[in-house]
């Protein structure tokens, strides 16, 4: 039966949650000095780190982004060091991978609508293989390269062909998988791909760019604008566990691994006498957090609510539980209204919470449920041109040169 259009937005949200859950997971088990350093893992997990593939969700992005990182490394000029994954370009490759799952399961199953795809993505929790029934091998490459034509995967073919039942080693991590917990097999993932690397040159990807001035000039604006966001979501973030180890007294102390998640527009205008003035009370973050001096840990999701002006206090900091598969999520208004994908923490009150929610009920505040969920189903269209794309550029100036030249997609 087909699913009627008003719950289509809903039932997406749902597997965005889950999808981008997975996404958290993967984050925790990447290695931080290769998340952030020249490895560029960031940016394959970013644009090629979708989670289908013949594994499960999580050790699917894993393998992808490091095949992809180790096939195709992006070589730069520059040197960046990021330590905040953007939040729109990590909703953006968790709605690629979404697209990728239906069009999968459409080729397979010629018979399926997208809305009948969703509904069996909803019941596995956006896990592949159990949302795929069919017990052979057959068509599969060509549905892989369908999901990653729909997922806009940079390499579509190659993903295929690396996904495809072909490849023995993703066989093999599958076999191990089957017989042993994750958490024993993925630390083994990072040997293979090095060993393939030593096989098969990588082939490097430049992204060297000659822009005219207003071209080069607004490429700049928006490589200024990430990093000011950047660098303040990490400033908050490092002043948040700071204050939670203080309050704590845990020993040894937490040390952010990567910030995942930020939403800077939550409460109303800061100073309601300047009304051109955007910025907001407060932000909200996740951010992944580990007890570096004890070994073996893996990182803890965190969330931090702190203040945006002044001396940008830290209102609140605390754990959160990964959020689990196919779960109903803490809501939060600012959070949701923007299209951002922020784990909130269960018990603590926090700005957006439960007040918020009464008022906008009430009709105090004039937005409805159902037009918030479709605000943010809006928001996840426009994820085309963002800022996270200029990063991993180089730029140069040409002042002779036509200035319609459109900036190239790199991904
Ligand atoms: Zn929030």
């Amino acid at each position: 039966m087909e699913l009627q259009a008003p719950l289509l937005p809903t039932l997406r949200r749902a597997l965005l949650a889950t999808i981008h859950g997975y996404y958290l997971e993967a984050l925790a088990w990447l290695p931080k000095d290769k998340l952030r350093g020249s490895h560029q893992y960031l940016y394959s997990l970013l644009h090629a780190g979708h989670c289908y593939g013949p594994l499960d969700p999580v050790s699917n992005i894993i393998v992808n982004t490091l095949w992809h990182a180790q096939a195709y490394p992006l070589t730069l000029e520059k040197k960046i060091e990021i330590e905040a994954i953007s939040t729109r370009a990590l909703l953006r490759i968790a709605l690629r991978s979404l697209y990728g799952l239906i069009s999968f399961l459409c080729t397979r199953h010629p018979a399926l609508t997208p809305g009948e795809a969703m509904q069996r993505l909803q019941l596995a929790r956006a896990y592949l293989q159990n949302a795929d029934d069919r017990d052979h091998d057959g068509g599969v490459e060509e549905a892989y390269a369908a999901a990653a034509n729909a997922a806009r995967h940079p390499k579509p073919l190659e993903q295929a062909h690396f996904l495809g039942p072909s490849n023995s080693m993703l066989k093999g991590f599958s076999d191990l998988l089957e017989h042993n917990k994750p958490s024993n097999v993925r630390p083994l993932f990072p040997g293979y791909f090095q060993a393939l690397a030593n096989c098969k040159p990588p082939q490097e990807i430049k992204n060297t760019n000659v822009l005219g001035p207003w071209a080069y000039n607004d490429a700049m604006r928006m490589i200024g604008n990430f990093w000011n966001q950047h660098n303040s979501a990490v400033g908050m973030a490092k002043s948040a566990i700071e204050m939670y180890n203080m309050k704590s007294q845990v020993q040894p102390s937490y040390e952010v691994h990567v910030v995942c998640g930020v939403n800077e527009s939550v409460g109303g205008h800061a100073n309601p006498t300047k009304p051109f003035d955007g910025t907001c009370c407060c932000s909200h973050i996740n951010f992944l957090a580990t007890r570096t001096a004890a070994a073996g840990t893996s990182p803890e999701l965190f969330f931090a609510e702190c203040s945006n002006i002044g001396s940008k206090e830290v209102l609140l900091c605390c754990p959160v539980a990964m959020p689990l598969p196919g779960t109903e999520q803490v809501r939060c208004l600012y959070c949701e209204s923007r299209g951002r994908t922020i784990v909130h923490p269960t018990k603590e009150s926090f700005l957006g919470r439960d007040k918020e929610f009464e008022k906008m009920l009430c009709g105090e505040r004039q937005r409805a449920n159902n037009e918030m969920i479709s605000d943010s189903y809006y928001i996840t269209l426009g994820l085309d041109n963002l800022e996270e794309d200029r990063i991993y550029g180089d730029y140069s100036c040409d002042s002779g040169l036509q200035e319609d030249v459109p900036l190239p997609e790199i991904n």
